[in-house]
């Protein structure tokens, strides 16, 4: 069976409001990654991290799904069986679109994590209360957001490696909104044969577009109806 691939990142929900990290109006212009976003840091800039994701959570209620979203949905609903759908965004905008099953590599913005026994839980996007509050399992305080830090390791990529290990020349992959810096994703794709697509609103440095059959630089938006043609194509 055919199989189709989503891979998306943060110009997926730059258009619900949802700032990407990098460039105009990225939300690391205000912040530096190494004190917000990394495991060896994180502890000296406890206060600081919190807050930051605090403030990622208190917005998260008022964005809501755009078009790419719910096309994706509407592409996995046509394609049930064969659809997987990976996403590097720790927002859950695909899971309001309807879309199910979403592997978020990165984590979700609503979790929390212990650091001491491990525990992995949601409250939700309400504010998690430092100096307070404590991992329920173990009553530890050192509890950190639930996404994928840098330095840190991230249990999900083993269904991207999965993806790569069983990529055959029928399946069809559409990368949507990546800068690319994080995971590289076209040296990945580089040597495999299956369609390729990429939509992103500019060139990326770090994105070589000639590992792409096609390359739709435009926003997700306006992408959805020549991916919809692609997928209808591929897949009749
Ligand atoms: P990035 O910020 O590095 O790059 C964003 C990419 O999206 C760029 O290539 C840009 O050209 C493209 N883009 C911007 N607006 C677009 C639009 N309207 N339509 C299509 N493409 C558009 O994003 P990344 O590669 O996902 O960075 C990786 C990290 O960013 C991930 O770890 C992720 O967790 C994090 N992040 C997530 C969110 C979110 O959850 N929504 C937001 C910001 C950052
Ligand atoms: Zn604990």
């Amino acid at each position: 069976m055919q199989k189709l691939y989503f891979f998306t990142g943060a110009g997926l929900s730059a258009a619900s409001g949802i700032p990407t990290f990098r460039g105009t109006n990225g939300t690391w212009e205000d912040h530096d990654i190494d004190q917000v976003c990394n495991l060896r840091t994180w502890r000296n800039n406890f206060d600081l991290v919190h807050e930051f994701y605090n403030a990622r959570r208190s917005t998260m209620n008022l964005y809501y799904p755009n078009l790419a979203h719910q096309a994706i949905a509407a592409w996995q609903a046509a394609f049930p069986m064969q659809t997987t759908i990976m996403t590097q965004n720790i927002d859950n905008l695909l899971e309001q679109a309807g879309c199910t099953n979403v592997i978020h590599l990165h984590g979700h913005v609503a979790d929390m994590q212990c650091t001491h026994c491990g525990n992995m839980f949601e409250i939700g996007y309400r504010s998690w209360q430092q100096h307070h509050e404590r991992c329920p399992r173990c009553y530890s305080s050192s509890v950190k957001p639930g996404v994928v830090f840098f330095e840190e390791t991230a249990p999900n990529y083993v269904h991207y490696v999965r993806m790569l290990q069983h990529l055959d020349c029928g399946d069809m992959v559409v990368v949507i909104g990546t800068s690319g810096v994080v995971m590289d994703i076209s040296t990945d794709l580089a040597g495999y044969s299956c369609k390729k697509i990429l939509n992103n609103l500019e060139s990326s440095e770090y994105i070589n577009e000639a590992a792409f059959d096609t390359v739709l630089t435009m926003s997700a938006e306006s992408a959805v109806p020549y991916i919809d043609t692609i997928i209808k194509e591929h897949f009749a």
